[in-house]
């Protein structure tokens, strides 16, 4: 298996032990992440140094960010993004998660309307939280 560090290295970025540190620890995490909680997993490192090492990822495309609506920005893991697919995020728990297999549709759009960027995010209640309703009722609160 190919280390973090290699990776690092072949993707263009100069493997720090902070950088190659924060590379493993959000490969751990299943689901989108944002800022604060990678701060919570990584407590030594601080905020800035984590969002510093969090662009330079997104800038060398190993990771991109998502708007879901939750006012935070996330980020997930997406080694090479050639396609925009579709995020699906849970109204109570509050994971944002890469449906990479599903790509956004395309649609028209009005003559002479450029796109920049297109966010197809799809909110619901996810499986482990459908459980949890079923076994406890759903009191209608987030
Ligand atoms: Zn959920
Ligand atoms: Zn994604």
């Amino acid at each position: 298996m190919e280390s973090s560090e290699n990776f690092l290295k072949e993707s263009g970025i100069r493997p720090t032990s902070t950088r190659v540190l924060i590379w493993e620890k959000i490969n751990e995490v299943p689901f989108a992440f944002s800022l604060t909680d990678i701060e919570d997993l990584i407590p030594d490192i601080d905020r800035s140094t984590i969002f510093r090492t969090l662009v330079v990822f997104e800038e060398h495309h190993l990771l991109h960010s998502i708007a879901d609506g939750s006012g935070a920005q996330k980020y997930c893991v997406a080694k090479s993004e050639e396609e925009q697919h579709v995020h699906i995020t849970c109204n109570i728990c509050h994971h944002t998660y890469c449906c990479k297999s599903l790509l956004v549709p395309k649609v028209e759009v009005p003559e002479g309307f450029q796109v920049i960027e297109t966010s197809y995010v799809i909110k619901g209640i996810c499986g482990e939280c459908s459980k949890k309703i079923s076994k406890y009722g759903y009191d209608g609160r987030q």
